[in-house]
């Protein structure tokens, strides 16, 4: 006999958990399905010090395993495994893991977005030694340093703009001769004195062992290749929102779940929250608040409706 639970909530990160501490203290007796990620992009991290209640700043992996911890606490259960597809079409909805099959009256997406990396064996390797993604979690690490932004686009241009107020100098790299970001923030990145851009060029490699200390780049055109002493490599050529388990079930905005009203996706009893749905703030806390949101948000809708 299959059981049917009340809700079960995709993700691990700090808003799938956070939603999780919210449900199992509601008695909502959530399960999460982890995914193979588990823990979420703060896996990937070394100091977190923007989050509030550690002062002293704390590593991301013991931020989440706390986290967990604190789940567990009030008896979620936790399934380490991807979900392979859903059926939203149906009630209670369906939910395939890659060994298990779920029933849930209610559903909270909580799978994040992953950040795109050049895909460097050397980037992968100083991850949170000096490579990152995400200038506003980071920037303050590299205060009066030299550091160098990746890609074109709106996300790039607002890095840099983000990490010239903090950094000595930031050089903006692209690999091609012209920008994608709208022209207002080109503009506003170009009057920045401490931005410079080199222009029709990749970071071919990273080098460094505990920390990164320069990047090799080659020009695209001439075939020329040199190195670049820096403090700092941030990536910032996108992110995809994981959602290849929907499989078109739900309305998307830009490949990022569609939300009304803060957490409700398009099919009544789905709920989002965290970066899967959240193109602009993509912040720790930012996720957690949206999982606690998506879990009051679960118990109105189970009172109204089951
Ligand atoms: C290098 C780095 C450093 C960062 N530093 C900071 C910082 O200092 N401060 C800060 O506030 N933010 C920081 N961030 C951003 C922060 O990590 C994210 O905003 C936050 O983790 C988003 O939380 P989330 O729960 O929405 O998603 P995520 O943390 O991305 O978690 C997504 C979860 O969904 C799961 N999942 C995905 N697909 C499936 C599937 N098919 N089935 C089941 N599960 C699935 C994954 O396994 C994972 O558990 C950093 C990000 C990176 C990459």
């Amino acid at each position: 006999m299959e059981i049917q639970e009340k809700l079960v909530i995709i993700g691990s990160g700090p808003a799938g958990l956070t939603a999780a501490i919210y449900a199992a203290r509601g008695s909502l007796n959530p399960v999460v399905i982890s995914g193979r990620e588990a823990g979420g992009q703060l896996m990937l991290t070394t100091d977190v010090d923007d989050f509030p209640g550690f002062p002293e700043g704390i590593q991301g992996p013991d931020l989440m395993a706390r986290m967990k911890k604190q789940a567990e606490r009030f008896s979620t259960k936790f399934i380490d495994e991807d979900v392979i597809s859903v059926d939203l079409k149906r009630r209670p909805f369906e939910i395939k893991s890659e060994t298990c099959n779920l029933l849930t009256e209610t559903l909270i997406i909580a799978t994040g977005a992953s950040a795109m990396w050049l895909g460097l064996p050397s980037e992968q390797k100083l991850i949170g030694k000096g490579v990152s993604s995400c200038a506003v979690c980071d920037g303050y690490f590299f205060k009066d340093k030299d550091v160098i932004v990746v890609g074109g686009g709106d996300t790039a241009m607002r890095e840099a703009q983000h990490l010239s107020k903090l950094c000595k100098s930031v050089t903006i790299v692209h690999r091609r001769d012209s920008l994608r970001a709208q022209s207002a923030l080109q503009n506003l990145v170009k009057s920045k004195p401490n931005i410079k851009f080199i222009w029709n060029t990749e970071v071919i490699e990273c080098l460094g062992d505990e920390k990164i200390k320069a990047v090799k780049l080659k020009d695209v055109k001439s075939g020329k290749i040199k190195e670049m002493p820096i403090d700092g490599l941030f990536v910032a050529i996108g992110h995809k929102p994981n959602v290849e388990f929907l499989k078109g079930q739900l309305e998307l905005d830009k490949g990022y779940i569609k939300v009304k009203n803060e957490t409700h996706a398009s099919v009544d009893g789905v709920f989002v929250a965290g970066d899967v749905s959240d193109y602009h703030f993509r912040q720790a806390v930012t996720a957690a608040g949206a999982g606690c949101k998506a879990t009051m948000d679960v118990e109105e809708y189970l009172e109204a409706n089951v």
